[in-house]
């Protein structure tokens, strides 16, 4: 028996006739042990209280009194070179191939004589390299041209730099000039809106709503109490609830439960932080 020609037209009419298929429904970040996009759910979540807010950031500093970045560097303008460098790159890529650069050039001057195919030459283990290369030859430059070889303690001035954007102009001003800035990266957006401690829709909304709730005397550190929580802790896929020492604070509805006791979730985050484990 001839087997039936099934011509294009044919199957575009079958298809056409046929109900469509509901999508597969998805397991619940729960039994799936993720976590939920951000965005729609973590916008419900209750607001903290002041005094939530106080004994967060007293645990936070009880684990890590002083903390610092994890980008190397030797003085403000390496530090503001580091960071350019860092945009959506690891620190711990970044802090491969720094430590050459810097040697070969740790000021504007230096930086500028080297030159963007030399600077480029440095970087290369970096994501984005040759454009970062050429912003970081091309700030140096006006670095030296306009600001007497110094990094502008201002942030009109930082943020008119080529590469250099309000996250980047917060790391600087607060690490390398100890204002109480708030840089929001990935962590801390996903952090403010999960936990509720500051939701935003973008990371300047973030930004405002944790300088507004933030008491002024953790500000200068708060913004790396929160990287480093977020990075090691509060983590975006099956964040360690059981090991969070702010878990009474959070108000996270699907928060798992404390493992074990406070003392020692605060002692396990500061080994976590200090990279003690
Ligand atoms: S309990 Fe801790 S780790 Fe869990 S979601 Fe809240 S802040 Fe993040």
């Amino acid at each position: 028996m001839m087997a039936r020609k099934t011509t294009p037209k044919k199957v575009a009419k079958k298809a056409a006739k046929k109900p469509a298929r509901k999508p597969a429904k998805l397991p619940t970040a729960q039994k799936a042990g993720k976590a939920k996009s951000d965005a729609p759910k973590f916008a419900k979540v209750k607001p903290w209280t002041p005094a939530e807010i106080e004994q967060a950031f007293m645990h936070f500093q009880q684990a890590h009194p002083a903390p610092r970045g994890e980008l190397l560097h030797v003085n403000a303008f390496t530090l503001l070179v580091a960071v350019v460098l860092s945009a959506q790159a690891t620190d711990v890529g970044v802090n491969k191939a720094t430590p050459a650069l810097f040697a070969a050039a740790d000021t504007p001057q230096k930086m500028a004589a080297l030159g963007e195919d030399k600077i480029r030459d440095y970087v290369k283990t970096i994501g984005l390299f040759r454009g970062k290369a050429k912003n970081v030859a091309a700030l140096s430059r006006i670095l030296v041209e306009q600001h007497g070889g110094e990094v502008p303690h201002d942030r009109e001035a930082l943020e008119a730099l080529p590469g250099v954007g309000r996250k980047t102009a917060n790391v600087v001003l607060n690490i390398a000039f100890g204002e109480p800035t708030m840089a929001v990266d990935t962590h801390i957006f996903r952090i403010g809106n999960r936990t509720g401690l500051a939701p935003g829709k973008n990371p300047f909304e973030v930004e405002m709503n944790l300088v507004k709730v933030i008491p002024m005397k953790f500000m200068l550190h708060a913004h790396h109490w929160l990287i480093l929580h977020g990075r090691y802790i509060c983590v975006a896929r099956g964040p360690k609830c059981g090991r969070c020492m702010i878990n009474a604070q959070c108000h996270w509805p699907e928060k798992g439960k404390p493992e074990f006791p406070l003392k020692e979730r605060i002692a396990t985050s500061a080994s976590v932080m200090r990279k003690e484990i």
